[in-house]
């Protein structure tokens, strides 16, 4: 039986009664561009973060594009991050003239290694970006206290991770910054593409919300020059209708998540660590194995869901060529991108499936 490593229609013919009557509900006003939904939307997110502040833009990566704009970066400006994330967190640094710096990550959360930060700051660092990755937040304490000693911004990619919690703290809350994304494969997918940054700073969300429309304020009176990057009205209707489900969708991604430790304990396969102060929302399950290349071909015959995330780093990407990074110089993350795997995971992923994915695995690390 095939297994897939996402399936959106299932959370659609869910919801079906409620998202067509919002799609319905948009048609009928006609407000496209930043209608009511959209306000409505980013209070509501504001809310569940625990922020002030939400502003709505076209994706999670002009979300992380905007924020560096209000955080002031410029041509020239170094920003810190990991080099084991997709590559939107790094693109932004560098369409605006900045230089992305590459610190290495810890081998057990694949998120950024706090202990390594501080070699990486000199007096063009301006931000750093730390990454949430598969769901489960970065060590914002440490981080925030080295952004502190050093005056410099905290950025934070939290597209795989709303919800998500450090000490009791929702992802997006604690730096100055935060960026979301709905993207249909994050825990909270819209119907396309569509972006979020929150923040509790008045200063950086009015910037923010005037970069949305072309730098314009008022209308037609251009003080800075912004970007066309708004969330659609028919996203945030939509994305209204599944923000209530959230919590209850992660706890599902929880429970496949506890199945699959206990199917794969005193097997050489290594399973996710969550931090006892982290809340992890398990947007990807990673696995760690020897033969990772041979294990994705044998899922892949079976039909059995899975990906890379991500193959090489990006630290090794042809397009970074220029920043002079060689092979070796971030082995944690090296290491990470020729060992793991994700498999599926997603809320409403049906128990006899998992099923099958754990069998395929047991008995491919066996053979
Ligand atoms: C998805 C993602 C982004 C980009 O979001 P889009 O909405 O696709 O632009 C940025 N960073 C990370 C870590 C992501 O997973």
């Amino acid at each position: 039986m095939p297994v897939p490593l996402l399936d959106v229609t299932r959370e659609y013919k869910d919801l079906k009664d409620s998202i067509d009557s919002a799609i319905a509900r948009v048609f009928e006003h006609g407000r496209f561009i930043l209608g009511p939904e959209v306000k409505e939307f980013e209070q509501a997110v504001a809310e569940y973060s625990g922020t002030k502040y939400a502003v709505g833009v076209a994706s999670g990566t002009d979300a992380l594009l905007l924020s560096l704009r209000a955080c002031g970066v410029k041509p020239g400006d170094e920003v810190i991050t990991t080099p084991y994330t997709f590559f939107a967190t790094v693109g932004v640094i560098s369409r605006l003239g900045a230089t992305p710096v590459f610190v290495d990550i810890e081998p057990d959360t694949y998120n950024i290694d706090p202990g390594k930060i501080e070699d990486a700051i000199t007096e063009k660092t301006k931000a750093i970006i730390p990454v949430h990755l598969y769901g489960q937040m970065a060590d914002m304490t440490r981080i925030m206290e080295i952004a502190g000693k050093y005056s410099v911004r905290v950025v934070e990619d939290a597209a795989q991770a709303i919800g998500s919690r450090h000490k009791g703290k929702r992802a997006g809350s604690i730096g100055d910054l935060g960026c979301f994304s709905f993207f249909p494969s994050k825990n909270l997918g819209g119907i396309g593409d569509g972006g979020m940054v929150v923040t509790n700073d008045e200063e950086l969300a009015e910037t923010v919300r005037t970069l949305r429309v072309h730098g314009s304020k008022p209308k037609y009176f251009h003080s800075i020059v912004g970007y066309n990057s708004r969330l659609d009205t028919l996203q945030a209707a939509v994305l209204l209708q599944k923000l209530p489900q959230l919590d209850r969708w992660h706890e599902r991604r929880r429970a496949n998540a506890v199945y699959y430790n206990k199917r794969f304990a005193g097997y050489p396969i290594v399973t996710p660590v969550e931090k006892e102060e982290n809340y992890h929302i398990y947007n990807q399950y990673t696995i760690r194995v020897e033969n990772r290349d041979e294990l994705f071909s044998f899922l892949k015959e079976r039909k059995i869901g899975c990906a890379l995330y991500y193959p090489l780093p990006l630290h090794l990407q042809k397009c970074y060529e220029y920043l002079g990074y060689q092979e070796g110089d971030f082995p944690v993350a090296e290491e990470a991108s020729r060992r793991t795997i994700s498999i599926p995971i997603f809320p409403y992923l049906h128990k006899n499936e998992r099923e099958e994915v754990a069998e395929a695995i047991i008995e491919f690390v066996k053979r």
